[in-house]
């Protein structure tokens, strides 16, 4: 559409900009690679990735483009071994718009102080161990999204996914999987690279969910993904009457130093510790019943462990019964899960915020709103609204202006339908 003919543009005059032959010598867009991986929404099970729990997300058309081109050299002397070379060279529109140029070895440790080219650097690391001993890669490339940043629609999976697609398609898939021959998933593959690249360059402990949607997904369909085994299973929207879905954006983030997120992650492991004590054989919140969780309380050492266990607990139950009630077309059922973990997120996980509960309260009053959450890790971000196709423009429009009224920001609303995960795109 309009949007990737736009970002193929700015990606393509980046590009030119800065790798035309007469600017660096060798540049010549006829034989570029262009990859693509969209940002995504969660539709439900919020903060259950990194507890191996379940997940329902969907890619949106929102996405990042790599441009570029790049080339393997592979050393035939045996003899010498040294470590495995990436010269980079990369610009990015949503990034300091100048050319940056780094040099990674397979031997390289992440920065101290992670920067946006750390989700850059570290996606690329991840392939480099896996190449033979003394090649070198080299990559120019540009890059442009239009995933808002920060907004909690995952703009940092989307720019790693899209990395990690260009470099496959540079070195080809045989180097690329070499070390996993005997697992052909590829897009889960990818999906955990690009999560090790995020939890150990740019210092996030996320899980798991944000890339593999992003690499994963397919035009239409959602993916429930199981965070333990790392199955996904493809869900479709039942087609009677089908309802569209709404996203919000509360143009606000009060994470601001990024504490928050790693303390929900501690919370769940002291959580996890207690509930041990009770059954010894949970590993993970993943594996604990509702029942686990209320006769752990009393090892608990305060209310705060129990409310996140629980939050964690019940919204993987809500995940499942909202897989079931899409296929089945029950939107009023898929509406009140939505509101029940929108409930969880705020009282017992405590990850929204005054403008995300507004947004979720304009739209559950709205005529035709089935339901309606926070998306994503919170404190700020979006929210997603299953609402009945007549009334979307109704619920677009008011929520833009009640927003407004009552906080002076603008909330952005915009349709969406599950999209394509990551792909190389042929002109
Ligand atoms: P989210 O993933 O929800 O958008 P994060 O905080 O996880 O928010 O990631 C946002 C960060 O990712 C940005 O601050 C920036 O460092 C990096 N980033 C994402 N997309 C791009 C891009 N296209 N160019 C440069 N940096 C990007
Ligand atoms: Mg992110």
């Amino acid at each position: 559409g309009a949007a990737m003919a736009s970002k193929l543009e700015k990606a393509s005059n980046l590009f030119q900009q800065h790798f035309s032959s007469s600017a660096s010598g060798g540049g010549d867009d006829d034989d570029v690679t262009i990859a693509v991986a969209p940002g995504r929404v969660n539709l439900i099970g919020e903060h259950t990735d990194y507890t191996g729990g379940f997940v329902l997300p969907f890619a949106i058309e929102y996405s990042c483009v790599v441009y570029g081109q790049g080339k393997l050299t592979t050393s035939s002397s045996s003899s010498l071994s040294s470590p495995t070379q990436a010269s980079l060279s990369f610009v990015s529109a949503q990034g300091s718009q100048e050319l940056v140029q780094l040099q990674i070895t397979s031997e390289s440790t992440p920065p101290e102080k992670s920067s946006w080219t750390s989700y850059v650097c570290g996606t690329v690391f991840q392939y480099l161990v896996d190449l033979p001993q003394s090649s070198h890669l080299e990559l120019k490339f540009a890059m442009a999204s239009d995933v808002p940043l920060g907004s909690g629609l995952s703009s940092s999976a989307s720019l790693e996914v899209s990395i990690a697609r260009f470099v496959e398609a540079i070195i080809g898939t045989t180097f690329a999987f070499s070390s996993c021959e005997d697992d052909t998933n590829h897009a889960k593959i990818r999906a955990m690279r690009c999560q090790k690249a995020e939890n150990t360059w740019c210092n996030s402990p996320c899980g798991i969910m944000d890339q593999y949607i992003s690499s994963a997904a397919t035009k239409g369909g959602l993916l429930m993904i199981d965070c333990t085994s790392l199955e996904a299973h493809q869900t479709l929207m039942a087609s009677t009457e089908r309802p569209l879905l709404v996203v919000a954006n509360s143009n606000v983030q009060h994470d601001i130093g990024g504490g928050e997120y790693p303390i929900r992650v501690k919370q769940c492991q002291t959580a996890t510790t207690a509930l041990q004590k009770v059954n010894p054989q949970i590993q993970n919140l993943r594996d604990a019943t509702l029942e686990d969780v209320e006769q752990a309380k009393e090892h608990m050492k305060d209310d705060v462990s129990y409310r996140r266990a629980k939050h964690v607990v019940t919204e993987n139950a809500r995940v499942e019964q909202t897989k079931a009630a899409l296929e089945q077309g029950d939107w009023k059922q898929v509406g009140e899960l939505m509101n029940q973990s929108h409930a969880s997120m705020r009282d017992d996980y405590e990850v929204s915020c005054r403008e995300i509960d507004m947004l979720v309260e304009i739209a559950q009053k709205q005529p035709g709103v089935y339901g309606s959450r926070l998306t994503g890790g919170g404190f700020g971000g979006c929210t997603v609204t299953l609402v009945d196709k007549s009334q979307a423009q109704n619920l677009v429009e008011t929520l833009q202006k009640e927003y407004k009224a009552k906080t002076g920001k603008d909330c952005d609303p915009f349709q969406t339908q599950p999209a394509q995960g990551a792909h190389i795109l042929t002109l």
